[in-house]
């Protein structure tokens, strides 16, 4: 097996999988349904040559479910042409108790997904809920998560993730459900209520894919108890983008003592969101800056009274301290027009109870809960 070099020429790559120049030249000229720019550096090569059965064979795999084949025939030419594999898509539920990570309680699945496509379940999960659940911060050891999801399979064995139909998490012992729903073309996710998933403020100023890396790194980042700690701190890398937690207004970025480089954005009704330590802020943000929720406002940092990178978040209404899961608890999305509602039901009740059809699969062996202080 061979990968394709950056920058290399697919007519060298055929080259050094073992066609003859002159072969590959022809191959690639009668193959114009291949695009050599679409190569990319990294791409698989393997090639079967035998010089005495004359059957050879050099495939280059683009994708998990796209290849080129070049195949020698019967008169000692070669052609290439791209293939798709087909998927063929069924609905599982994965899911469990929480006993470390997200990723890991929709582990319980384990035969539903391998595990580089669990995470990204996880991640799906996650945008569908920020509006909703900081899955960074919330979950804690004996919650439950059960997901109804379309899985993908191609005849290599390739397995991929479709969408999330319904979920439901029971944290601290309330439920929060989900489920996806159709108006026409338009499909959006909403709670059992029948409240559009989608509100006014996400629950967390970094997103859940950037941050889940740094799930073992459990230790506070300051030492000690360094001043009155009235805020949330998110361990991530330095640079990772810092969300607007709602649409609003820039009214302070630059230096505050201990809070470093700070940003503070005013939203309506009273509140006020607050990110210190910042590395930077983002292109076109200062004082008097209009910004939309969820759009990168600044990067995670360790400037001021910080050891280490992170990001250190406040919500503050009328002025004071909130805690941000207290003072966002009642914030959700627009209901459904009535009109749906009937239609919404019906599907909820078929959704949930094919969850609920499947036992709760075992516990998962794991570590702790990602910031399980929620400090
Ligand atoms: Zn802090």
């Amino acid at each position: 097996m061979d990968t394709v070099k950056r920058g290399e020429p697919l007519l060298a790559v055929l080259e050094r999988a073992g066609m003859p120049r002159d072969e590959a030249t022809r191959a690639l000229l009668a193959s114009d349904a291949i695009d050599a720019r679409k190569i990319r550096a990294g791409t698989t090569v393997t090639s079967t040559i035998s010089a005495d059965s004359g059957a050879a064979e050099v495939v280059l795999q683009l994708a998990i479910d796209r290849l080129v084949r070049f195949t020698r025939t019967a008169s000692a030419t070669w052609a290439g042409k791209e293939e798709r594999l087909p998927w063929s898509t069924d609905t599982v539920v994965v899911g469990g108790t929480v006993t470390s990570t997200l990723t890991a309680a929709i582990a319980s699945g384990a035969e539903a997904f391998p595990s580089n496509v669990r995470s990204e379940v996880a991640y799906a999960l996650a945008d569908i809920l920020e509006y909703r659940v900081d899955l960074s911060r919330d979950l804690r050891t004996g919650d439950s998560i059960k997901v109804l999801i379309e899985r993908q399979r191609a005849s290599n064995g390739a397995v991929r993730a479709g969408e999330v139909i319904a979920a439901r998490l029971t944290i601290d012992g309330r439920p929060v459900e989900t489920m996806r729903f159709a108006q026409g073309t338009k499909v959006a996710y909403y709670d059992g209520d029948g409240k559009s998933m989608r509100a006014a403020f996400l629950r967390a100023p970094l997103a859940f894919r950037r941050i889940s890396s740094v799930f073992g790194l459990r230790r506070h980042p300051i030492l000690g108890t360094v001043r009155a700690h009235q805020g949330m701190d998110y361990a991530a890398p330095r640079g990772t983008p810092v969300r607007a937690l709602g649409d609003g207004t820039v009214i302070f970025a630059g230096w505050k003592g201990g809070y470093g480089r700070v940003l503070e954005i005013r939203h309506r009704n009273g509140f006020v969101t607050r990110y210190g330590h910042l590395n930077g802020f983002a292109s076109g943000i200062r004082r008097g800056t209009s910004v939309s929720i969820a759009r990168t406002v600044a990067y995670v940092g360790t400037t001021g009274l910080s050891t280490a990178p992170h990001l250190h978040f406040e919500v503050l209404v009328g002025g004071k301290h909130r805690d941000p899961r207290v003072a966002l608890r009642n914030v959700t999305g627009e209901p459904l027009a009535a009109g749906l509602r009937s239609t919404f039901i019906q599907l909820k009740t078929r959704l949930f109870s094919r969850l609920d059809a499947t036992p709760t699969p075992a516990k998962v062996a794991g570590v702790a809960v990602a910031n399980p202080n929620g400090d």
